[in-house]
């Protein structure tokens, strides 16, 4: 299929590796030109490199990168700077560290609000309008199976991404709706990336039990039986910003391999 967005401008934000990464890729394949961010530069420039080797057309796509926190000011000054228009834009940054609500101050949680909320607002602040005025947007964001079915450990993830989901849920339906701009949120379950094999780690350090087993256990309770890909998480993501899906808008899609066990 033919996703029809060759040659638009996508943002697209903690794009080194993991989902970030594969949402680029996907987008590079339908010939969209792309800005990553993160903030490692040796990384960032690699996954630039790979972008463009992994292109089908690498003369008609264009790779830019900008090494800066994407949560903070200068991060997304200095993303403007480089372009101020897209067409589409991916909202990604790292996820709150687990923990217990007891130990979480203030700080813990503006950082949390922050990363996982204000910023992903902040960027749909900065660019809708101009996607509104040219009839074309997409807004995907990348939140977490967490909202839909909150895990204890990760409070901070479950509060800050809620809170964002209940904004995106009525800018959606704004007048933007009918502009060409669609809202939506992008939610993983268990996918194969860095963070799963810290979160893996970190469990694994606390019982003492092998990260084959903590692996073997975690996808065995998938109803797909195994991890899912960054590349898989991608194409769900170039077809929320493809013109097939201008009808799909303010929706949480979970792409969990059906642990969610709900109807809904
Ligand atoms: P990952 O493999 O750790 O990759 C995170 C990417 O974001 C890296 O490129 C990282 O590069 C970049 N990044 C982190 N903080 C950033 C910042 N402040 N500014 C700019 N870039 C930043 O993580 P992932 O698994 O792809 O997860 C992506 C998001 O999905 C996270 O919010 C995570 O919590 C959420 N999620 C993931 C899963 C899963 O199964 N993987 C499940 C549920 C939710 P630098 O560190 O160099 O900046």
């Amino acid at each position: 299929m033919d996703l029809g967005i060759a040659g638009k401008w996508a943002l697209v934000c903690g794009a080194s590796k993991g989902l970030g990464f594969g949402c680029a890729q996907a987008l590079v394949r339908e010939g969209v030109h792309v800005l990553i961010v993160a903030r490692g530069a040796e990384a960032l420039q690699a996954a630039a490199n790979k972008l463009i080797a992994d292109s089908a057309r690498p003369e008609s796509v264009s790779v830019q990168f900008v090494a800066k926190d994407i949560t903070t000011p200068q991060g997304r000054e200095a993303v403007f700077a480089m372009r101020r228009e897209f067409d589409i834009v991916v909202t990604n940054a790292g996820g709150p560290p687990t923990g217990d609500f007891r130990d979480w101050d203030r700080e813990a949680w503006i950082k949390a609000v922050d990363a996982n909320m204000l910023t992903p607002i902040e960027l749909i602040k900065a660019t809708v309008d101009g996607m509104a005025a040219r009839g074309f947007g997409r807004i995907v964001n990348i939140t977490s199976s967490a909202v839909k079915a909150p895990i204890d450990v990760l409070g901070l993830s479950n509060g800050a991404r809620s809170g964002l989901t209940g904004f995106v849920a009525g800018v959606a339906r704004s007048p933007l709706a009918a502009r060409g701009v669609t809202l939506n949120n992008l939610l993983p379950g268990k996918f194969d990336t860095d963070r799963i094999a810290a979160m893996v780690g970190a469990t694994a350090a606390k019982t003492g039990q092998s990260v084959d087993d903590i692996r073997r256990a975690q996808q065995a309770q998938i109803p797909v039986g195994r991890y899912g890909t960054p590349e898989e998480f991608g194409a769900i993501c170039a077809f929320l910003c493809s013109v097939h899906a201008g009808y799909l808008t303010g929706q949480n899609v979970l792409a969990d391999g059906g642990a969610y066990p709900g109807t809904f």
